[in-house]
């Protein structure tokens, strides 16, 4: 009880106990609930509210842990204004239920109190690698150790959780609470083999030979899109993922502080306004650079990242400045500043015109923040996986997240390019059913002293 109690006063950007309660209860329990339509992983909303509700605690975590192994995370960062608080009936009177806080407070005491029993499955045939463990390795893995499956996830990074834990920045998502997610994956039996790079020593072939029955890969979109631009290779331009990732290490003390590419009194830019662009500014500003200006090529109301977090950025005193196409890099030893041409608006559904005038912003940090691609590492030592001209790996529909080649299943952005935890989630647990489908069949042919083939 006296651990209850600590969270009577939980967390001021939450809720606390009381705030949860309250805004359950608002809950209309629609007949046809629209919240539940806009959740790509269709959990079960009204039902935790409702629990949720009546002080039943355990009872709405169980609900939520039914379709989610990242509660606590999709609870801080998933779209939900996009989802399904945009969804909700209330929206109508402009007093939507807040789901994602309502979820987080949920996760976060079981998290802390584990009001859910562990439940260990009784081991069914079948061993499964899972490469990567980001929300879709993670799921996978959640997903089939559930089954009774044994999983191991293999991950080139120090720490489970890709870009939840070397991406997304402490201040929208501590590491304590990736940290907690994953160890409550680790103990269903879950079996973790960090810093294991897989392509190049360790490669699918040999995972095979090891015995495993099939494999997910899950690597996510490793690989900064480049940005073909005169100066590009100047000192000072950074990629924006690279930053975010050294940040992160810094913070789990991994690399010296002075290694992170943004320092005092920086002049930064960064070209791109989607959400990496705008954890990008937020960051460079907690590095307490002097100014941090976003450009992009849109209309202001037509910027790629969620309104909420541009409010939060400009609240912050980072600059956006629309309409601005980077045109070249300047300076002779480092970069000095971005050279752009200023986009002529002929107003609202005409094309945009791209003029000869020329506006020179300056800085000495240029982040560049216009997206990612998959790295190849896996399909170049692989035989048989097939690639998209985008190099996004091709996948069937039956069984779900089977590759062109048999037994190797893929999910999440590796597969359907930069997107979102949810959307990597839902592709994830399709994929898990699949990946449980082939083996069954494979274990029972094997029986029968018959072989897969393609
Ligand atoms: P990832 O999360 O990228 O994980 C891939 C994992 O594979 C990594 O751990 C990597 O180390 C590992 N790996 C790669 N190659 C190998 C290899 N050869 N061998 C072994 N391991 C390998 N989405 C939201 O919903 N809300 C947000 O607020 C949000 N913010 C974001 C902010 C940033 C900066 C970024 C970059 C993305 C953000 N996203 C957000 C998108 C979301 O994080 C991704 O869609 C999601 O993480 C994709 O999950 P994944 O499992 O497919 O890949």
């Amino acid at each position: 009880m006296k651990e209850l109690e600590r969270f009577i006063d939980y967390d001021p950007a939450g809720f606390t106990l009381r705030e949860a309660v309250i805004e359950a209860k608002r809950c209309l329990h629609c007949v046809k609930p629209l919240c539940r339509t806009g959740c790509p992983i269709e959990n079960e909303i009204p039902d935790f509210i409702a629990e949720m509700a009546k002080g039943n605690l355990g009872a709405a975590s169980a609900i939520i842990a039914h379709h989610s192994n990242l509660p606590a995370v999709c609870g801080r960062v998933c779209p939900h204004e996009k989802q399904c608080e945009g969804s909700c009936i209330l929206n109508k009177r402009g007093k939507g239920i807040k789901i994602g806080k309502i979820e987080r407070f949920i996760a976060d005491m079981d998290g802390e109190l584990s009001l859910t029993p562990i439940v260990i499955k009784k081991k069914v045939p079948g061993r499964i690698a899972v490469i990567g463990s980001g929300p879709a390795g993670l799921t996978v893995a959640g997903d089939l150790s559930k089954m009774g499956f044994s999983v191991t996830v293999f991950d080139a990074q120090h720490e489970a959780g890709g870009v939840l834990m070397y991406g997304i920045p402490e201040f929208r998502l501590p590491k304590q609470v990736v940290r907690r997610e994953v160890k409550k994956i680790a103990n269903l039996g879950v079996e973790f083999r960090l810093n294991t790079m897989i392509g190049t020593k360790l490669t699918l072939d040999m995972l095979f030979e090891e015995g495993f029955d099939a494999i997910f890969i899950g690597t996510g979109n490793a690989l900064s899109k480049f940005l073909p631009l005169p100066g590009i290779r100047l000192p000072g331009v950074i990629q924006a993922t690279y930053f975010l990732q050294m940040v992160a290490l810094a913070k789990q003390k991994s690399i010296a502080s002075r290694e992170v590419p943004i320092h005092a009194n920086d002049n930064v830019v960064i070209i791109g306004a989607g959400n990496t662009a705008i954890d990008a500014a937020r960051t460079a500003i907690r590095c307490k650079a002097k100014t941090v200006t976003v450009i992009n090529r849109a209309r202001t109301n037509e910027i790629a990242a969620l309104e909420s977090e541009v409010k939060s950025a400009q609240s912050e005193g980072i600059k956006f400045l629309s309409l601005l196409n980077p045109l070249e890099l300047i300076g002779k030893y480092f970069v000095t500043g971005l050279r752009c041409n200023i986009i002529h608006d002929p107003g609202k559904d005409k094309n945009l015109i791209i003029t000869e005038k020329i506006t020179t912003i300056p800085a000495n940090k240029v982040i560049i923040a216009i997206g990612q691609r998959p790295a190849s590492r896996i399909i170049g030592s692989t035989r048989g996986i097939e690639v998209d001209e985008n190099g996004y790996v091709k996948t069937r529909d039956i069984p779900y997240g089977m590759t062109m080649r048999s037994g190797v299943f893929s999910g999440g952005d590796v597969v359907n390019g930069p997107a979102t935890v949810v959307r990597a989630m839902k592709d994830a647990k399709m994929a898990a059913r699949g990946i449980a489908q082939y083996v069954e069949a494979k274990k029972l042919m094997e029986k029968c002293g018959l072989k897969m083939t393609d």
